[in-house]
This record gives C-alpha cells, structure tokens and sequence, in this order.
C-alpha cells in the first residue's frame, strides 16, 4: 500500500538557488525592504548580538565576494563549519551557497582524527572555525592537504589566521560577483547544496548530498505546519547543533524563510537554555529526548516554572525515540501544553512525517506524526522487501518526496542501497502506519545507533577497536541507555592465547576514549567466542541484538 500525505501539494521551485529564494525572489525581497525593525534577526543568546537578515544579506554578500575573488572559492567546493552554534554559522552557509559553493557541518566535537576523516568524506577545500577549535582544525587540515590559509575563523581573532569579519572588510571594497545560478539545462533538484554526514543504513559516515530543492521543500513543507498567531513574530530557539540536519534546517534556512528570528545558544546549559526560553519568549521548543527528560527530571526547572508555563506552547522532539513515560511526565507538568513530532533523517533532510497543527495534543504524542505535503511512503516487509505492507503492519519505512536526498558523495554504491531506482529512500527504520496516517517507530534494522540523537557508526568503532594488539575480532552495536536513548557496547574476540579479564576490558574502554568523542564511548565489552557471521563474512548484527535483548 502506498500512503500519501493528506495535505495539500505545495508549489516548490525547481530552478531557483536557496540563496536566490531567500534574499532575491519578489516573496522575500520585499520583507528585507522593510524598516529593520519588522526584519528576523540571528540573535547570540549571551552577548545578545544580532544580525538582521537585511544585514546578513550584505555581509554574506561581502564574504562571498572574497572567497571568489581572493581565495578562489569555485562552484562545487565544499566549505566545512566546524563549529558550535553561531550567528556567525549561517552568514558563512550564506555566502558560500551565495558563491554556488557547498556547506558542509562537521561537530566540534571531533578529534583531529574524526575531523581529517570529515574533510577528506566532504571532500573540503576549506574551514571555518572557532579559536578553540583552530589546534584540531589544524591538524585534521595538514593530514589531508588543506592549505593553512583556507582556515578561516567564523569569530574571534588570531595572529595566524583571518575571521570572516576580515573578509567581509576585503569583499567591501571587491564588486560583488553575481549570485550562482542554476546551471542552464539542470533543475536546483540536481545541484547540491549542503553536504551532512550520516552513516545511513551500512558502514562509516558519508556525506550526504543535499540540492537546493531539497531545502527548499523542507521549509515549505515545515512552514504549512506552523502556527504563527497574527501579529507574532515566528521566534526560535537552537539549543541543537546547527551541523546536525535538523539545525541547519530549522536554525540556519527556516529563520529567513519565516522572516523569524532564531535565537542560537552557543553551547548547552540547562539554565541557559531556560534563560533563553524566558527572555526571548520561545513559544515552541524544538528539542531532543535527552533535553526532554531533564526538562521533566532537573530540579533546576521548578524555579522557572511560572515563566515557562506562561510562554511556553508546545514541546517537539526529534532525532530519536522518546519513551512514553517522558511524554507523561510532560503532559503533567505542563498540561496546558501541545507536543509534537518530526520523524525522518539527514537523508530526508529532517522531516518525512511530522504532527501537524491539528495533532498538537499529547494523545498522538508517542507517533511520529503524519506525512509531511508532496510526499508519500510505503512499508516493506522484513521477511520479503517485495511485498507492500498494510496500515498496522510492521516493516521498514520507506519514503520519496522533493526532500529526499540526492545520494551520498562519491559513494555510488551506498546511494544504490538506500534510495532505490523509483525515487524512494530505504530508512532503515522499523516500524508502522495506522490507518489514520500516524508513523510508529519501533526499531532500526540499519546499523546506526543514536546516543542523544546523535549518529555513531559501529562500524567506526569496530574498525578502531579491530586495530587493537588484544583484538581479533568484534562487533558493535547500541543497547538501551534511559538517559542517552542508546549507547555502543561491543562483543570482542580476544588474540588466541589472550584471557579475557576485567582489565583486559578496561585497557579497550580507554583505547577508545582516547580515540573518540565522547558520545561515542563503548560503555560495555562483553567477551565472546566469535562473533555471528553470514557465509559471506557479513556480520549478523540482528542476532547480536536479539542475543543481548534476551540477556
Ligand atoms: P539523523 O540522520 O541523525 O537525523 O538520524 C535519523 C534516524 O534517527 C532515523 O532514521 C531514526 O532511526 C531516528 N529518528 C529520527 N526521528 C525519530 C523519531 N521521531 N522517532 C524515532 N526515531 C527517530
């Protein structure tokens, strides 16, 4: 059976760039020729610095200037933010989609390692960074061949290396170059715009390939489900990283679409978070289950709770699954509050299925909403990926619509794998649609485990761990962790002749932190025979996860 989203189709343009759309079409271009006061701003919620979209426009348009005309920037080259939230963030993503460049997020959170990996899968030509990440960045820039003076800093200021604000002085005084358009003969569907790493269904992160229409769509689709009382000025919170799919949409592009202000919370802390809240009078929040639980767990909340029940609206999660006890203690303490869901990944450039206004209420609160406009889905069976499935019947979740992604860079193979020759995106994850069009999500027969909404690769961590003098073999996979949703453990056979003790155990848990970001440390090893095996060599990770469920 093939589901179609109930809402109207939208109208989404096929031959405009995101930049084009945002700061030239006559639908946008007459917002920015109002008074300043009525124009959307990004706001730095601690130094409460802010930039008009009016002021974005020119800066990125001065940035672009010089990354064209002094450092060479050419269409195609990907651009990668390594950082963490800025108002700074976007006006880079700006000028670099404004030049026909491509923007590529990478976590700051990444060692030198993980980066140099990013840069070489995104296929960078350049960095922009904050200072205390610029010893990483260099770094992970040397082992691939990325010259020092394509490091550029987003803000701040160091003796070696120009900011952006420097730029922007140089592309002051450069004529600017015309915006990248589309390509005669090509539509923006092919044209890629942004690069987000994910490691879909198989094996170690990729880029993902997002086009311009991709974006776009995603906006449109997101903005048919927005609820902006008249009068109001649409008003944002980025508590999540911009690097992740779900930031780049909702805090970097939606803001300007919605002429909005998007207020960005350079790194998390609960009380900062709940300032914020107040102070800008956030009426939606868009958060993960991890933010969620404290939201409802850390007695810090109650001295707010006047404050938030006054302002805020509604509760949204993504990312990963929220456990229904979340939903109720929610639902308790804020019960004149709506809840929603975006189900979907970087591959459907967020949001597949999504609750729409007429599902705020916390009794649809545990789907993962309904089929976002222009697209439609369809459930395969695990036994036999041939056969459709019908409303209440579980398999893996399928979907095509203008925000699927173009396919992963340079990886023709995994594209063919996950996004199948009529245009639909294998997801991955387990689960069903009723009959009233709700997405319940159940599980994940793709690899990836999700440890606070974001991605660890197992693979990236068995081929670490394969690389250790005590190992011979090993598998990874996410078992259930209350707080984090997820966290890896791994399954190891030990070097003949190696006996496995706690020590032992020990020596490979610290191997790994020294190796990896936080997020994804191993917090359990369990020591085996063999590990599960196809004839083919393939792992059988499935019976790995049913083991470990058993026990
Ligand atoms: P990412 O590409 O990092 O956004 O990860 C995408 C994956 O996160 C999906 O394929 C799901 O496995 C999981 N996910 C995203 N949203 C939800 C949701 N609302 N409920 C359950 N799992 C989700």
């Amino acid at each position: 059976m093939l589901w179609k989203s109930p809402h109207p189709d939208l109208d989404i343009s096929t031959n405009l760039t995101t930049w084009e759309w945002a700061f030239e079409s006559s639908e946008h271009s007459q917002v920015l020729g109002q008074p300043k006061e009525n124009l959307g701003s990004y706001i730095d919620a601690v130094t409460k610095e802010r930039l008009d979209h009016a002021d974005v426009k020119l800066k990125a348009t001065q940035l672009s200037a010089a990354l064209v005309q002094e450092y060479g920037l050419n269409p195609e080259d990907t651009v990668s933010l390594f950082s963490t939230n800025t108002i700074w963030y976007p006006v880079a993503m700006w000028a670099v989609i404004r030049a026909g460049g491509r923007v590529n997020g990478a976590s700051p959170a990444y060692n030198a390692e993980e980066m140099s990996y990013a840069l070489k899968t995104a296929s960078t030509k350049f960095l922009m960074t904050l200072p205390n990440s610029l010893d990483v960045a260099v770094e992970a820039c040397k082992a691939v061949g990325i010259p020092k003076r394509h490091i550029f800093l987003l803000e701040g200021q160091h003796k070696d290396f120009r900011s952006i604000q420097d730029l922007m002085e140089v592309g002051k005084w450069c004529t600017p170059n015309p915006p990248h358009r589309i390509p005669a003969g090509k539509t923006n569907k092919e044209v890629c715009g942004f690069l987000n790493f994910s490691s879909g269904t198989t094996g170690l992160p990729k880029a993902v390939m997002l086009s311009h229409h991709n974006i776009m769509a995603q906006c449109h689709q997101l903005r048919q489900l927005q609820v902006v009382p008249p009068g109001d000025r649409y008003t944002i919170l980025a508590v999540m990283p911009l690097f992740h799919i779900t930031g780049l949409v909702r805090f970097c592009n939606y803001p300007v679409f919605m002429n909005g202000d998007c207020v960005m919370l350079p790194s998390f802390k609960m009380e900062s978070m709940l300032d914020a809240i107040v102070e800008y009078k956030i009426p939606e929040l868009i958060l993960v289950p991890p933010i969620l639980i404290r939201i409802v767990r850390d007695p810090v909340v109650e001295k707010y709770m006047p404050d938030l029940c006054r302002i805020v609206k509604r509760w949204s999660s993504g990312s990963a699954p929220i456990a229904p006890e979340i939903i109720e203690l929610l639902r308790k303490k804020f019960p004149h509050t709506g809840f929603r869901q975006g189900y979907g990944a970087t591959e459907s450039t967020a949001c597949i299925a999504c609750h729409p206004p007429s599902h705020f209420d916390y009794k649809y609160a545990t789907s993962g909403g309904i089929l976002c406009a222009n697209t439609v889905a369809k459930v395969l069976s695990l036994e036999d990926p041939l056969k459709e499935l019908g409303p209440g019947q579980t398999g893996e979740i399928c979907a095509k619509g203008p925000q699927i992604a173009m396919g992963y860079l340079d990886n023709p193979t995994s594209t063919a794998e996950t996004f199948d020759e009529d245009g639909f995106f294998h997801t991955g994850d387990v689960g069903n649609i009723d009959s009233e069009g709700l997405f319940h999500i159940e599980d994940r027969i793709k690899e990836m485990i999700k440890v606070k909404g974001q991605q660890v690769a197992p693979a990236e961590l068995e081929d670490l761990l394969l690389g250790h003098e005590l190992v011979e073999d090993c598998a990874v996979l996410g078992i259930q962790d209350a707080y984090a949703g997820e966290r890896p453990k791994s399954y190891v056979v030990l070097k003949s002749g190696v006996q496995p003790s706690k020590e032992v155990a020990a020596r490979l848990l610290k191997f790994v932190k020294e190796k990896k970001v936080r997020y994804k440390w191993i917090v359990e090893i369990e020591f085996t025979d063999a590990v599960p095996k196809s004839p083919t060599g393939k792992l059988l990770r499935r019976i790995l996860k049913a083991r470990d469920r058993e026990e």
